[in-house]
């Protein structure tokens, strides 16, 4: 498996103290996204100006603390990761085995309190989806909690239902147009996934994250909640996430632009009040 992150948290990506791993890859392009390095099938190199080294590089691409993307893209030997490790031009990514990723998460068992366990993102979680099913398949003679957090995009993510005890989805728009235009896919098999796991799987979380200006005009809430409304149930919870610029700064070590602007911050109060607005369907909220 291709994982460009992991590590613990706390009730952030499921219940109770976690061990996360996040996969390579992604079939969307958010240019909200806060993991931009998780995108890419093969990875990308990440620079950090403060550890670079102009020696790495034969074709003149580093220079001072600046790398010339432009040169990159021609180059097949990528010597500077091949023949060299550092920490100023490294690939996003490391490889472990289905059977390594198994094994660490049984090492780590005694660290899951308050019932955690281990979530599978990304990325997209579901782009590895062989990898994936095998290693969530394995962990079900462990009696290890397993959630996975996924765009919903993925055409037999269903057959994942029996090894995942807590699957969390991403709802953007109902809009399937603006769904396309921001994410570069429809949203039309989201929705009836989404609508598949609230009447199949025993525990749906649905989260929303609200970007000003892409998702949180009144149409595209109201929008939002008609559809909160179907599929809401003793089995389904959601929650709204406000728009955060945490990645700003991977997306330049990534060597691209980041391009949203301070619009995508969201105002509070149209925060609280779809929060409100939410819970005031019936629908089980949960989340700040
Ligand atoms: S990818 Fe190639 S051109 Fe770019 S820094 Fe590495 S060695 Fe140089």
């Amino acid at each position: 498996m291709k994982i460009f992150q992991k590590g613990f948290n706390y009730s952030q990506d499921g219940q109770g103290n976690r061990l996360v791993y996040h996969l390579q890859g992604c079939n969307m392009r958010c240019p909200w996204c806060a993991n931009p390095e998780g995108m890419p099938v093969d990875g990308v190199i990440m620079s950090d100006a403060e550890w670079l080294l102009e020696s790495v590089c034969p074709h003149q691409a580093v220079t001072g603390t600046s790398v010339d993307r432009n040169v990159c893209k021609g180059c097949k030997g990528r010597v500077c990761i091949t023949e060299h490790k550092t920490k100023g031009l490294y690939l996003s990514y490391e490889e472990m085995s289905a059977e390594e990723v198994h094994k660490e998460v049984q090492a780590n068992a005694l660290l899951f309190y308050d019932g955690g366990g281990v979530t599978f993102t990304g990325g997209e979680a579901t782009v590895q989806f062989d990898e994936l099913r095998e290693v969530l398949k394995a962990l079900e003679s462990c009696k290890i909690h397993r959630a996975i957090e996924t765009n919903g995009t993925h055409p037999r993510l269903s057959d994942l239902f029996p090894y995942i005890d807590q699957l969390i989805m991403d709802c953007k728009s109902c809009d399937p147009q603006e769904h396309e235009r921001w994410t570069g896919v429809s949203n039309e098999r989201i929705l009836a996934n989404i609508r598949r796991a609230a009447r199949q799987h025993p525990n749906l979380h649905v989260r929303v994250p609200l970007i000003g200006g892409v998702n949180d005009s009144g149409k595209d809430r109201e929008e939002l909640l008609a559809f909160f409304r179907e599929i809401r149930g003793e089995n389904v919870t959601f929650e709204v996430l406000a728009y955060h610029g945490y990645g700003i700064k991977k997306w330049g070590q990534c060597g691209w632009d980041y391009k949203m602007t301070e619009k995508a911050y969201v105002d509070e109060e149209i925060l609280k009040g779809f929060r409100r607005a939410i819970k005031e369907i019936g629908a089980r909220y949960r989340g700040t």
